[in-house]
């Protein structure tokens, strides 16, 4: 059979989060993948990189436990092992994966298809009909014009996560997610890491005391770091490669990462060609993720917004349930929890202060940070951070932004905060487990009720 009630192209998140919930719905799904289902977040993004990004813990445990009287020392990495670790939870996943489009019925079909219609997709001389058809194509790692990568000693994270060696010392051109999440696996591994941001913050993306705050964490570990730093070119040498930069510097490294951001996988697959609006390669869709064309979706990556797996889960479960005629809520895009799984960790939900300010004006909005130094269970991991509020004045809870180790575990409450619009106050009220981290979110919105606990003067 080639003709279904939903044909999605593209298996990573997005796309087989749509077939699953699809599927569970009872509509008929074809789901086309050119590689591994899974995509990006499982095979090659966030899986793999969160396993390095153990190991390194364990590293760092390793070589800190005497500060906790463990008689431990860090004699090395051993990077076989350590891929062996990371492949295995990979292909756990796949295959789980695997099972379940299976167990529901899906029909995968592996190969590279292509959009000849707004309701078919075509895979190797095949087309696939479908009533309502999903674009899930994903993106991939972009690059500097003149910066080539060579998979070798210029790499982007595809390269980074299979590295059976530990570079001594490494270049990270681009200081957001990807490249704070690698400089901190290296660091750990025992390399000398320079990051090159063009911005005058790393992660500039999220609330300026959180840049600040991973900025003073990473400065602690050693892991340098240039801002304002714009690249201008690479010189390859017998050993490694030479990077300069817009004002006369030059960096040397036995490797250069490439983490400048990622860019739409939307060529030569026939948007274009069937009429799909477009904006600089993202497919436009309206908040009900329908494109301009009749019947054609889009989901993740390729959508203009937040480039992030869970981003991508629920625009598929959404899509699946708008299809099935359960009239979904549209996805409120800030309240989206994003989380920088660096050593320490950033985690954020809702706007920036600097958002807030521009939205609502100064005298609007209010804002606490409650230093984790104030936290039993984080003096306890030997972690420096904070928690910092930002609210409406006399309203609820905008935003909420946290650095620190583990604190990526408490944006789930953090976004249940946001989302229900929660007055400091109300959350005051929730009686948080001691000793925990979560109950520094207790404290900060305590303290923002006006019934401050463990807060000095
Ligand atoms: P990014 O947009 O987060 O960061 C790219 C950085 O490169 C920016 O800070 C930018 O200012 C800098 N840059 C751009 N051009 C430069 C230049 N010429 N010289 C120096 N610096 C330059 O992109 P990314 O880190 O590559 O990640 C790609 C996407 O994947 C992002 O949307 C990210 O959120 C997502 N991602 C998320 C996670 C996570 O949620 N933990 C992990 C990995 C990736």
């Amino acid at each position: 059979m080639t003709t279904f009630d939903i044909v999605v192209l593209g298996g990573g998140s997005g796309g087989y989060a749509c077939s699953l919930r699809a599927a569970e719905l009872g509509k008929s799904v074809a789901l086309i993948e050119r590689d591994r289902l899974g995509g990006t977040c499982l095979n090659y993004g966030c899986i793999p990189t969160k396993a390095l990004l153990h190991a390194a813990e364990v590293a760092d445990n390793a070589r800190e436990g005497s500060e906790f009287g463990v008689q431990s020392t860090f004699s090395g990495m051993d990077m076989e092992r350590v891929n062996k670790y990371k492949d295995a939870v990979v292909t756990k996943h796949f295959k789980g994966l695997t099972g379940l489009v299976k167990g529901r019925g899906i029909t995968f079909v592996q190969g590279n298809g292509r959009l000849v219609a707004p309701n078919a997709v075509e895979v190797d001389g095949t087309r696939y009909e479908g009533a309502a058809v999903v674009l899930a194509t994903g993106s991939y790692s972009r690059t500097l014009p003149g910066l080539e990568i060579d998979g070798q000693r210029v790499i982007t994270s595809y390269e980074a996560i299979n590295l059976d060696y530990v570079p001594s010392r490494v270049i990270v051109l681009g200081g957001g997610v990807i490249g704070c999440e690698f400089a901190s696996v290296w660091r750990s591994f025992g390399s000398d890491v320079t990051i090159l941001e063009a911005l005058p913050h790393l992660i500039p993306a999220e609330d300026e005391d959180s840049s600040k705050g991973l900025e003073r964490a990473f400065r602690r570990r050693g892991i340098t770091f240039k801002t304002g730093a714009r690249f201008a070119g690479v010189t390859r040498t017998e050993t490694g490669v030479t990077v300069s930069l817009e004002n006369g510097e030059s960096v040397d490294a036995d490797l250069l990462l490439v983490a400048v951001g990622r860019g739409p996988n939307t060529t030569n697959v026939g948007y274009e060609d069937v009429g799909v609006a477009m904006d600089r390669g993202f497919v436009l869709t309206d908040e009900r993720l329908r494109t301009n064309v009749p019947g054609v979706y889009a989901v993740g990556d390729i959508v203009p917004g937040l480039q992030l797996a869970h981003r991508g889960f629920q625009q598929g479960i959404f899509l699946a349930e708008e299809l099935a005629g359960l009239d979904p809520l549209p996805i409120d895009e800030t309240a989206v929890p994003r989380v920088t799984y660096s050593e320490p960790e950033v985690a954020s939900v809702g706007l920036t202060e600097a958002e807030a300010v521009e939205r609502l004006g100064k005298d609007k909005v209010e804002t606490f940070r409650f230093d984790l130094a104030g936290n039993g269970k984080s003096q306890i991991l030997r972690t420096a951070g904070f928690i910092k509020l930002v609210r409406e004045k006399d309203g609820p809870v905008i935003g909420i932004h946290m650095v620190g180790s583990r604190v990526g575990e408490l944006v789930g409450e953090a976004q249940l905060i946001y989302s229900w619009e929660a007055l400091p106050s109300e959350v005051a009220q929730l009686v948080h487990a001691h000793p925990t981290q979560n109950e520094a979110l207790g404290e900060a919105h305590m303290a923002l009720a006006g019934k401050p606990l463990h807060i000095h003067g």
